[in-house]
């Protein structure tokens, strides 16, 4: 059955999320930051392209205008000949450097009004059809203002909904955008299963507020250590949210959901393909949970809800 394939892509401190819809729809949700990746040296752009049938990408959001969210995608279009069937950035087009600039010009963009968000009832997008459609909100952009100062409050936040699997990507949101947000949705609307973590997991954000509303099983914190991200006190936060089973340390994947099975497969490649990193699954222990050298966490989500390690899961073990 088709499945929505999430990958948070090794760019140590940035983001590159890249997202297939079970219609083949490819979304990618910033990329930037590190060029060649931690594990064997995949970097992501060549991650991007063997994922890829063909070179253009049908969506792309750019959370907001710092590079580390948006550094290798110039790279992408200019030596590897992809291009966007659309473009969704926040804040103005001057906050991104000559090249990116160059990017938003030649593709179809839209920049959002101050404050933007999705309704609950009215999707952004909607990916696919019956079955396999995805529903993709827009859960904030350009708060306050588009003029504002603060490039990390104006990022643009979604959230995915396939079946009863949902996932929400926060780029660099600061806690006034979390509450922005909050006054915005309901808390059941909010609750996820997946969330990228605000700001690489900085402590200014992810507030405690927050995590309560979304509850989620899964975190990306997208980050190495050179910034000191993810804080450890974020981390403290996550895990309160009681949602937990056992941490596991793998070096691999993304995460694939299939909507009528309800099967929450995290898929595992070889070291060698290995593309994802500092993807943690929530316990209820604390433990030296992060790992800057390209090492993610995988789960499975039942058919009953329940969080387990998959069997293919090789090379795994306890984290504590
Ligand atoms: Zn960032």
């Amino acid at each position: 059955m088709a499945s929505l394939d999430i990958y948070f892509l090794d760019v140590g401190q940035g983001d590159g999320t890249f997202i297939i819809c079970p219609d083949g729809t490819t979304i990618l949700v910033d990329l930037g930051s590190k060029k060649n990746g931690h594990i064997a040296g995949k970097d992501a752009i060549t991650t991007i392209k063997g994922l890829m049938k063909g070179k253009k990408i049908d969506h792309l959001f750019v959370t907001h205008g710092d590079g580390d969210h948006y550094n290798l995608i110039p790279e992408l279009v200019n030596s590897h000949g992809f291009s966007f069937g659309k473009v969704y950035h926040s804040g103005p087009t001057s906050d991104y450097n000559r090249d990116m600039q160059g990017v938003i010009a030649s593709s179809s963009s839209t920049s959002f009004h101050d404050q933007a968000h999705s309704s609950e009832k009215k999707p952004l997008l909607k990916i696919g059809s019956a079955s396999n459609q995805v529903d993709i909100f827009l859960l904030s952009a350009n708060y306050p203002s588009e003029d504002d100062s603060d490039k990390n409050a104006k990022s643009i936040c979604l959230m995915l909904v396939y079946g009863s699997l949902k996932a929400i990507l926060m780029g660099d949101a600061e806690a006034e955008t979390e509450d922005f947000i909050m006054d915005n949705f309901s808390k059941a609307f909010l609750k996820a299963d997946v969330l990228k973590l605000a700001h690489h997991g900085a402590d200014s954000t992810n507030q405690e507020s927050w995590l309560n509303v979304v509850q989620p099983r899964i975190v990306s914190a997208s980050a190495d250590q050179k910034w000191g991200h993810p804080y450890a006190n974020t981390i403290d936060r996550v895990l309160k949210g009681k949602r937990l089973a056992n941490i596991y340390q793998h070096d691999i994947v993304a995460g694939s959901y299939d909507a009528s099975t309800k099967d929450y497969d995290w898929e595992v490649l070889s070291i060698t393909e290995a593309i994802l990193t500092n993807l943690y699954e929530i316990t209820g222990s604390m433990g030296s949970y992060w790992n800057a050298s390209g090492v993610a966490y995988v789960v499975q989500l039942g058919d009953d809800g329940s969080l387990s390690v998959g069997d293919t899961l090789n090379n795994i073990s306890p984290w504590f």
